[in-house]
């Protein structure tokens, strides 16, 4: 997840535990490595292999993938996420909307549902490169902020 790089640990508490920051929405919150893991893998500081990767996403070669170290302490971020394309924050940084599907966005906020019937949508429906982009700087235009996942 590339959101995972809005992750920071702030506090080293432990016992394989930490006090993190989730960036994204300001969540506190205690980060517990999952037992088993290996902690030398962890090393404090050390900057994950791609920098837009969370820096609790690590290989694990018993398994022969990736996984998450503190799966079960992991930022409500995290555990409320739905595979997606691009997801708004509004201006204060609260999650506004989930992109569903290849034109859908699941939201409460009747602002951003005009805009995406309005102006999001007829752009998804042209499918061309760029589109995202596009999509973005009109949400942005209009004080959200987008993150993409492509
Ligand atoms: S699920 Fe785990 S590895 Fe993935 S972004 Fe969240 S904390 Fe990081």
């Amino acid at each position: 997840m590339s959101f995972g790089r809005y992750i920071s640990p702030e506090r080293d508490l432990g016992g394989g535990r930490m006090q993190c920051r989730n960036q994204l929405d300001g969540e506190i919150f205690i980060a517990a490595i999952e037992e088993g893991r290996d902690l030398f893998a962890l090393e404090r500081g050390r900057p994950p292999r791609n920098p837009r990767w969370c820096r609790f996403l690590h290989y694990t070669p018993a398994e022969g993938m990736y996984t998450c170290m503190i799966y079960r302490t992991r930022p409500r971020f995290c555990r409320e996420y739905r595979c997606t394309r691009l997801v708004v924050m509004d201006g204060a940084g609260n999650k506004a909307g989930k992109m569903v599907g290849k034109t859908g966005l699941v939201t409460e906020d009747e602002q951003l549902s005009r805009i995406w019937e309005m102006q999001v949508k007829p752009i998804l429906l042209k499918e061309r490169d760029g589109s995202m982009e596009e999509i973005r700087k009109k949400l942005e235009e209009a004080g959200y902020q987008v993150l993409l996942y492509e």
